[in-house]
C-alpha cells in the first residue's frame, strides 16, 4: 500500500522558523520535526469506531540542534529533546576539533524559552530567519550559506 503524504512548509509552533510538516491526507495524520529547535509533533490514528476516527497527539519540546559539517561534504544533524548537558557540549567539542571538520559551518545551538543561544560555532545568518521573513521558502532546506549581494 502506498501511503501518500504531502510536505507542507509551515512555521514551527515553537520557534517560528520554517519547518516541514509531513501530512498524510488520506488519514489526516501528520508529523512535524523542526531541524532548528528540535520540536516534535505527531498526530496518529488511534482507532475508528462508527466511522469516527480517534487521534492520538504527541508533542515533544525541543532544546536546540547541532550541525557538524565534514570537509568531504557529509553532515550530521542532531536535535535535542532534553536540555543540552555539559556532556553534550564536550562531545560536540571533540568532534568540532577534529581536523576533518569544517568549523565555520559547524555549530551547537541551544533553544531555551523561545531564544536561540549559540554554544559553539556560528550558524549561517539566515539559519534562524523566521518563516514569514523567508521570500522563497522552497529554497530553504539547503543548508548552504546564502550571501546577500551585491
Ligand atoms: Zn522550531
Amino acid at each position: 500500500m502506498v501511503i501518500a503524504s504531502i510536505l507542507n512548509r509551515i512555521a514551527c509552533p515553537q520557534c517560528a522558523c520554517l519547518v516541514l510538516e509531513d501530512f498524510y491526507y488520506k488519514t489526516r495524520e501528520s508529523d512535524i520535526i523542526c531541524n532548528r529547535c528540535g520540536y516534535y509533533y505527531s498526530k496518529t490514528m488511534k482507532s475508528i469506531s462508527d466511522g469516527r476516527i480517534e487521534y492520538e497527539e504527541k508533542e515533544i519540546f525541543g532544546f536546540g540542534c547541532s550541525v557538524l559539517v565534514k570537509k568531504d561534504g557529509r553532515n550530521e544533524r542532531t536535535v535535542f529533546n532534553e536540555k543540552i548537558s555539559n556532556m553534550d557540549i564536550d562531545n560536540f567539542l571533540i568532534c568540532w576539533n577534529k581536523t576533518d571538520t569544517e568549523q565555520e559551518k559547524s555549530f551547537l545551538l541551544e533553544h531555551d524559552k523561545g531564544t536561540f543561544i549559540s554554544l559553539i560555532g556560528t550558524p549561517p545568518e539566515d539559519f534562524l530567519q523566521p518563516f514569514d521573513k523567508i521570500k522563497a521558502p522552497y529554497k530553504e532546506e539547503h543548508f548552504h550559506r546564502k550571501r546577500r549581494g551585491p
